[in-house]
């Protein structure tokens, strides 16, 4: 057990709680929780703090899960892999590449825990594949109570609603994960005009694994997230990245922009910790609209809009508070610059993207607010009922997310 502070990984959350506490197994978790219920305190998980948001905070007792690591069973003709909550993204590649499978898709990191990652509907991109929360097929769960609850496909109101659950229904022990055969990609970056991606948009979104994009409003927007232009003008140019999986005989190739490798190897990008970023996401169709407003509020913005908009797209689930819930989305972020006075920049995006119903990455920063909760998640209303079915006490809430689903 240790005391003091806790951060999250870019620096804008920090908050003491009156402990810090690392379990080393499932049994230790249950009586953790057991003995904070006794004394009417709160319980946050701490993943790997990659969230912007204040989803760990709380005056209570933070859990540090980094002991319960590894992937403890894989099932490669089921296509299944079962791990425990605090293992690293990264840290499926080898055992189940090993097996003949890998993660259907990824984000642009992979140093989340997968519980982190699920409980706030982490995504890659590309319709064809849902978030990490949407190839969730069970989990072990400790409850306010202090039981352990496995959760399956057997019951699928309460496995929609663990599927994204910002740390809400409990403390996830363990996963059960639909994956794939193992794949290799081959990327193709370039840069095109706004124009031209606008044009074949519908190309792009179809005709690929996926693909994703940076649009960079200012000649010094892509060295934010180190995005190399190789002399090329940036200044309102599209950083186009393009994937598409590739069978044995395409040899690996390193060249940069135009790499084949391992999938695991393609999906992670480089960051610093340089950036506060906001990310909601809108119904595909709606995509064109909401991208042209988008530049043009970014454009009226700048100084103070110099992070890329990164545009990716997701395919839809059924989990109850997943952003993907019955649609496929257009994934729109923005950031905003540490250090400066960033929020009205990033209130003015809420307010344009509330024109096109946009919902919100709960590990990033938004303004959501109880009334657009009900409007925009259909199924918000059986969230909040499994959540103060499973904790009466709100032992797993804390004053980020009370208002929203107490
Ligand atoms: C540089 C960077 C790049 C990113 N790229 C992407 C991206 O490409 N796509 C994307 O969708 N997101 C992305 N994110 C956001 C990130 O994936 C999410 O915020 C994710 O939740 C972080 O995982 P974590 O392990 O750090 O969890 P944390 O941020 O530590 O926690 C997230 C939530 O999960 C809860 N939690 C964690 N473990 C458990 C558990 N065992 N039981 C119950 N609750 C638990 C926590 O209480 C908290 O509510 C990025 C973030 C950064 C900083």
């Amino acid at each position: 057990m240790s005391s003091g502070a806790w951060t999250n990984w870019v620096g804008n959350q920090s908050f003491t709680p009156s402990s810090i506490v690392a379990p080393r197994d499932e049994e230790e978790v249950a009586s953790l929780v057991r003995q904070a219920a006794e004394r009417g305190t709160g319980v946050r998980v701490a993943g790997a703090g990659h969230s912007f948001t204040p989803v760990v905070q709380t005056g209570g007792t933070v859990l540090d899960l980094s002991a319960l690591t590894g992937v403890v069973a894989t099932d490669p003709v089921a296509r299944r892999a079962t791990a425990l909550a605090g293992t690293r993204i990264r840290d499926f590649y080898e055992p189940l590449w090993r097996v003949g499978l890998a993660l259907r898709n990824q984000g642009d990191i992979d140093t989340q825990q997968i519980a982190g990652a699920v409980a706030t509907g982490t995504h890659g991109s590309g319709t064809r594949c849902t978030s990490l929360s949407g190839v969730v097929r069970g989990m072990r769960l400790v409850t306010a109570s202090g039981e352990v609850r496995d959760i399956g496909e057997d019951e699928p109101d309460l496995l929609h609603a663990a599927q994204v659950s910002v740390g809400m229904l409990g403390v996830v022990t363990q996963l059960d994960l639909a994956v794939t055969d193992a794949y290799r990609l081959r990327e193709h970056v370039s840069l095109r005009s706004w124009d031209d991606v606008m044009e074949h948009w519908d190309q792009l979104v179809a005709e690929h694994r996926h693909f994703g994009m940076f649009w960079l409003p200012t000649e010094e927007s892509g060295a934010l997230y180190n995005l190399d232009g190789h002399g090329e003008r940036l200044q309102d140019q599209c950083y186009v990245k393009v994937y598409d999986e590739v069978g044995p005989d395409v040899a690996d190739d390193d060249t940069v922009g135009r790499r084949v490798d391992r999938c695991y190897r393609i999906f992670p990008m480089v960051y610093d910790p340089n950036f506060h970023e906001l990310e909601y996401f809108v119904a595909i169709e709606k995509a064109p609209e909401a991208l042209q407003a988008m530049r043009e509020l970014m454009l009226r913005s700048l100084p103070d809009s110099i992070y890329p908009l990164e545009v990716r797209t997701v395919g839809r689930d059924e989990a109850f508070l997943s952003s993907q819930h019955g649609t496929d989305t257009v994934v729109i972020s923005v950031s905003g610059t540490p250090g400066t006075d960033y929020w009205a920049y990033l209130r003015s995006v809420d307010a344009l993207l509330a024109r096109f119903d946009a919902r919100v990455h709960w590990g990033k920063l938004h303004f959501l607010t109880p009334e657009r909760l009900h409007e925009l998640y259909p199924r918000a209303d059986d969230f909040i009922a499994i959540r103060r079915e499973l904790d009466p006490e709100g032992m797993f809430l804390n004053d980020h997310l009370r208002p929203l689903f107490a």
